[in-house]
């Protein structure tokens, strides 16, 4: 098995990998949001030719294998964000299974290495982000509100009430389609 080592500064939620800089908020987001309904189609950036070039975007191995781990974690991921009832414990676990984070002490503080196979470490950063994202935003990681939208979003509004992945979409789309029905009477 290939290891690879990779420096996770989980205190400041930032990893470099091979130039690639994410938060991990960013790389949750990235891959959540990697199958958006465009003219009523659920499109996915992680099937065929381009889960390659998005996987290595992420600073990934952009392999096959890599491709298909992301895929199963990014739909158990979004279920479990729908329904966190219903979270595939048993899945995710098996993503996290071989990989191992070791503590690294510096003047600067203490940097956390994640250990996993080359092709489970962007699986094994995205289960960590989600888990990190919980955290660190208790009950502000939802799906957008529009239920023909596929996207998700972290909502960093103060009063913790926002529902649209976008307000310039679906925000507005949805407030038209509101006013419609209140028009209609
Ligand atoms: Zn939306």
């Amino acid at each position: 098995m290939v290891i690879q080592n990779v420096a996770w500064k989980s205190a400041v939620s930032r990893m470099d990998n091979g130039g690639v800089i994410l938060t991990d908020e960013e790389l949750l987001l990235a891959v959540l949001n990697s199958a958006p309904v465009i003219d009523g189609a659920v499109t996915d950036e992680l099937s065929g030719g381009g889960g390659s070039t998005f996987a290595l975007r992420l600073g990934g191995s952009g392999s096959a294998t890599e491709v298909n781990q992301l895929r199963r974690t990014r739909a158990a991921l979004q279920a479990a964000i729908r329904n966190p009832a219903e979270t595939n414990v048993a899945g995710l676990a098996s993503v996290l299974a071989h990989a191992v984070r070791t503590p690294e002490v510096t003047p600067a503080g203490v940097s956390w290495h994640v250990r996993a196979a080359v092709d489970d470490l962007l699986a094994v950063r995205l289960v960590m982000a989600w888990s990190d994202v919980l955290e660190q935003y208790p009950g502000r990681l939802r799906a957008c509100a529009n239920a023909d939208c596929n996207l998700f979003l972290v909502d960093h509004s103060r009063p913790g009430t926002a529902k649209w992945c976008s307000m310039a979409t679906c925000g507005n789309r949805m407030k038209a389609r509101a006013y419609a029905v209140r028009a209609r009477g």
